[in-house]
């Protein structure tokens, strides 16, 4: 594989078909796949969505999980509905993740991710633990397909998703760095956090973005050098911890200048990669 080779995060909706084709035309050959529809999951579907990849001779480097019911409106919301957080749907949740990962395995995806929601912070409170066991199961689950589970960042301080991590203490549980979500959150300046949770990245979302305003309020997604991570010094770091895996890039807006502004990242990453 090529060294820190370029590619997209593709937010499958209804189509995962049209989706597919956009990830050629923006000039790339890998993705992320967010989570399909339940109908592609298996069966009829899933064939022709197989189909669908390996004629468009594109890798899908991870798969995320995705459930009914979330929503990142803004910071208050993102702790009361996102993954396996809260109690109401964590059952749910946890078989749903289980058949996310055997659907990544029946593609041959050796990495699942997801938000896990937010890690309260104090490890005595009894959620913590919950969420703790939880991720357990995740993690065993994906270990039997030989699969990695990448907890994506942001929601909580670089220190406290390490901390969980040990606590998780399985050795499939990795991480997917995304650095403008440290900001977009408040948890803390980027590139530390790389450097806090850099024996566990395995992949990374290339994304960029403000500061937030206000409390409880999430900070502005921007096009990639146009935020605050500062994207040179991003990739510096990660060629210093030695990371060589995927540079996946995330715009999460949608239409033709979503195309626009990843055909200038990917141009953007192309210079800083070197
Ligand atoms: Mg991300």
């Amino acid at each position: 594989m090529e060294k820190m080779a370029i590619g997209v995060m593709l937010g499958v909706g209804d189509d995962p078909e049209e989706s597919l084709r956009k990830v050629r035309e923006v000039g790339v050959n890998n993705a992320q796949m967010g989570c399909p529809p339940d109908e592609y999951l298996s069966g009829e579907k899933f064939e022709q969505l197989k189909k669908a990849i390996d004629a468009g001779g594109i890798t899908i480097t991870a798969v995320f999980c995705g459930f009914p019911g979330e929503s990142y409106a803004d910071i208050p919301t993102v702790q009361q509905t996102v993954g396996l957080v809260p109690p109401t749907t964590r059952s749910e949740r946890l078989q749903k993740s289980k058949e996310i990962a055997d659907f990544a395995d029946r593609l041959g995806v050796k990495e699942v991710c997801a938000h896990i929601g937010f890690v309260p912070e104090d490890s005595s409170e009894p959620v913590y633990r919950e969420v703790v066991e939880a991720v357990r199961e995740v993690c065993d689950h994906c270990a039997a397909n030989g699969q990695m589970f990448g907890l994506e960042t942001g929601q909580e301080s670089a220190a406290a998703l390490k901390r969980f991590i040990e606590d998780v203490g399985r050795p499939n549980l990795k991480v997917n760095f995304d650095p403008a979500n440290m900001i977009l959150y408040g948890s803390g300046e980027p590139i530390a956090a790389l450097d806090v949770l850099r024996d566990y990245v395995v992949s990374c979302h290339c994304k960029d973005g403000k500061w937030p305003t206000a409390p409880g309020q999430l900070g502005t997604e921007a096009p990639l050098g146009q935020g605050d991570v500062g994207m040179d010094k991003f990739i510096a770091k990660l060629k210093e911890i030695g990371y060589t895996g995927y540079l996946t890039i995330e715009r999460e807006i949608s239409g033709d200048q979503q195309k626009q502004d990843i055909i200038a990242a990917r141009q953007l990453l192309e210079k800083l990669r070197g």
